[in-house]
């Protein structure tokens, strides 16, 4: 007979998993032969361009790169990450102490709580968001705040809206810019806002930039790290998988403020033995590349973001046109909720999306669609909504 087995409180206070109606009503859209398009998940489409794959090849023959990884990463990786950091940027970072290599950024994310959250912390949490900044505190027994991303504020929390209370015991704080899943950006201003904060209240910032790449119509966003005093507050997590479309591949990074940095690698030598060699060296060689091979794919998405946006609102539904990240952040039409808009999208018309709310409470009212599928298939899409009655 098997023994009781008994799941961490960890696990079971996990909060119920919102996708799984999705889920289920997918998979019998697909049984019945529905040709569902899936603008659900934010993963690229796009391959790897072959230049990276060539080096991860070359990389993958040589026995030196078939033992034991740092778990800090290459040096020659992390001088890569701050050359690349000073070119787009102009933030200068050193490459032993302020680089710490990331299994993609989603590891450093939920590795930075195991590193600086005890017991009855308060995180303070832009929502709604990439869930793991609130699982990772929760795991390690922290409360978090939830700092709600609305329209009227441009989907930028309001500061001064946190009681100073919260503010004073607050720990740390996380922001996400571009931000998934309201492909919002944030100005230099808001940033010197957030570091002004920080400093008040003692307060660690981390700063998700996993979009910056993906701008569009000349837009470059910046880094939280290029602001004065950024350093002295802050780490910020950014990764190769959607500048490069490595997201199979598990390589990101963090950077900046030293001692933030050094925390988060004492966690990792303890936990993990970092990333395949061959794979930073391929890494390596994508930073290296940069533009030269971002440019292309951001011009694919800015076609697809018209496409969809232009259908959408045709369809009389209401979004803003994103000016970086590959998602489209659209309101349910009157009378709907996130979860109804979805269904009715998935029963309908057979086009899968991603309800607000399950990014966190504030999301209700919206869904998320991503542009990672063909034009040629957003344009279908477009056409299927406009066949729906809201
Ligand atoms: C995709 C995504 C990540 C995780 O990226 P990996 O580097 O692949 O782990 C982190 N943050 C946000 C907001 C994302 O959308």
């Amino acid at each position: 007979m098997a023994i009781t087995i008994e799941k961490a409180k960890r696990i079971k206070e996990l909060p119920t998993y919102l996708f799984t109606e999705i889920d289920r009503k997918k998979k019998e859209a697909l049984a019945r032969g529905v040709d569902l398009i899936d603008l659900g998940v934010g993963d690229p489409d796009i391959p790897t361009p072959p230049k990276i794959v060539e080096k991860l090849m070359e990389g993958a023959s040589k026995p030196v790169n078939h033992r034991y990884p740092s778990s800090a990463g290459l040096l020659q990786y992390r001088e890569a990450v701050a050359i690349w950091y000073q070119k787009r940027f102009g933030v200068k970072l050193d490459p032993e102490r302020e680089v710490v290599s990331l299994i993609g950024s989603k590891e450093g994310i939920a590795n930075m709580a195991i590193a600086f959250v005890d017991p009855g912390d308060i995180v303070l949490v832009a929502s709604p968001c990439y869930p793991v900044y609130h699982i990772g505190t929760s795991f390690c027994g922290g409360k978090n705040y939830f700092l709600p991303l609305v329209k009227q504020n441009h989907f930028l929390p309001d500061l001064d809206a946190v009681p100073a209370g919260v503010a004073r015991q607050a720990k740390m704080l996380w922001i996400n810019y571009p931000n998934n899943p309201t492909a919002a950006v944030a100005e230099k201003d808001f940033f010197a806002r957030v570091v002004e904060f920080a400093h008040r209240y003692n307060i660690i910032v981390c700063h998700d930039a996993a979009y910056t790449e993906m701008g569009f119509d000349g837009y470059r966003p910046a880094s939280f790290l290029e602001l004065e005093g950024a350093q002295e507050v802050g780490i910020e997590f950014h990764s190769l998988s959607k500048t490069f479309n490595m997201t199979g591949w598990r390589v990101g990074m963090a950077v900046g403020n030293k001692d933030l940095v050094s925390g988060l690698a004492q966690v990792k030598s303890n936990v993990d033995s970092g990333i395949f060699q061959a794979v930073q060296e391929a890494a390596i060689e994508a930073l290296h590349l940069g533009d030269e091979i971002v440019e292309p794919s951001r011009r694919v998405y800015q076609e697809r973001r018209d496409i969809l946006v232009s259908g959408l609102r045709a369809a009389g539904l209401e979004c803003e046109k994103p000016r970086a990240t590959f998602y489209v952040w659209v309101s349910a039409p009157k009378g709907l909720t996130s979860a109804q808009f979805t269904a009715k999208l998935l029963d309908e018309v057979g086009v899968v999306t991603t309800p607000g709310n399950g990014f966190g409470e504030v999301g209700e009212g919206y869904v998320r669609f991503t542009i990672c599928v063909a034009k040629e298939r957003l344009r279908e899409v477009t056409e299927r909504i406009r066949q729906v009655r809201f």
